[in-house]
């Protein structure tokens, strides 16, 4: 069976803006627009990323630009996915939709301004790709809104604010960077004050599968198994398993075994580094190099889950959550 895939996070957007000479077809991103038709990806969900770093709003601001630029020079390829009734043609069309996410909120505000700026920033972002699916407070840094994963600060005020922005803008709130400490302060916030922010992690595996501070322990998974949100596997060979590719199966009948069927899906984290990092090449493990491997992936969990669960793994949880919060 050749499901229609959807993607919840890639870095395509931050490598077009930050690599000089960068296209959507360059081979070695694994998100190149190529790999996606390969796979059969029906949407992608585009990441607007940057570091916590002076002139990181005008990076944000630039790359609402550019994946805008892209969806006008490739538009026999990519659809706007921005509405209940876009998001169903993409799914039924040869194109891949595409929507925008905001993966780390330095994107839309510096460390040193007004916070009120945040929010117009944010609304100019918005006004350019038309539609934000998530936003990350965090990358693994600090920022005044709170700690990233490789930290141990918690929610700040400027965090409280913004969550409070968010309320009833159907837009997800995503755990996938947050030190436990943002995740739970953020938990608390929404819950104490009943904000409505849907809840997911785009691109995160689990703690108890293999232990590093980018997959989510169980208690954090069950909580957006019990909201209603989503997680998204991540296929880096780093936060999956250094060694052992097949460690992703395991992954994925974790989500199950903790009441995850209708929650998972993919979230691969397709990027390109200019300056790789020594210690950690190769990114991937070969069969999961790029998009084309969705369907491979599908087919080898056939027999080790339920009938029914490929169908949702692959789009329809995503679809489900996505007219539960886009109502
Ligand atoms: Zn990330």
């Amino acid at each position: 069976m050749n499901y229609p895939i959807i993607d919840m996070h890639c870095d395509l957007l931050s490598y077009l803006e930050y690599v000089k000479g960068a296209h959507p077809f360059f081979e070695k991103i694994g998100c190149n627009l190529n790999a996606l038709k390969a796979g059969n990806v029906k949407l992608q969900v585009m990441a607007i990323y940057t570091g916590t770093e002076t002139g990181s709003a005008d990076t944000g601001l630039k790359e609402s630009e550019i994946f805008k630029q892209l969806l006008k020079d490739e538009a026999d390829k990519l659809y706007l996915v921005k509405d209940i009734s876009t998001l169903n043609a993409a799914i039924n069309s040869d194109k891949i939709g595409a929507v925008v996410s905001i993966e780390n909120a330095s994107g839309f505000c510096e460390e040193d301004e007004p916070i009120e700026n945040a929010f117009k920033k944010l609304n100019k972002i918005i006004s350019n790709v038309e539609r934000v699916l998530y936003i990350s407070f965090t990358h693994h840094g600090e920022n005044r809104f709170g700690g990233g994963n490789y930290t141990k600060a918690g929610l700040k005020d400027d965090g409280r604010k913004l969550l409070d922005h968010m309320h009833g803008k159907k837009i997800a709130l995503d755990l996938s960077h947050t030190s436990d400490a943002l995740a739970y302060g953020q938990l608390e916030h929404i819950e104490k004050y009943k904000l409505d922010i849907p809840l997911i992690a785009s691109h995160s595996n689990f703690r108890a599968m293999f232990d590093h501070p980018r997959n989510l322990p169980d208690d954090l998974a069950k909580e957006i198994i019990k909201r209603k949100g989503i997680i998204g596997l991540n296929f880096l060979r780093a936060f999956l398993n250094n060694d052992d590719p097949n460690v992703f199966y395991e992954h994925v009948l974790h989500g199950i075994k903790i009441g995850g069927e209708n929650t998972m899906c993919f979230g691969a984290d397709y990027f390109y580094a200019s300056e790789p990092d020594p210690t950690r090449i190769p990114y991937y493990h070969k069969d999961k190099e790029d998009a084309s491997c969705y369907p491979v992936l599908l087919k080898n969990l056939e027999g080790k889950v339920a009938a029914g669960f490929l169908e949702k793994m692959s789009h329809k949880n995503v679809i489900d959550f996505i007219n539960r919060i886009w109502i």
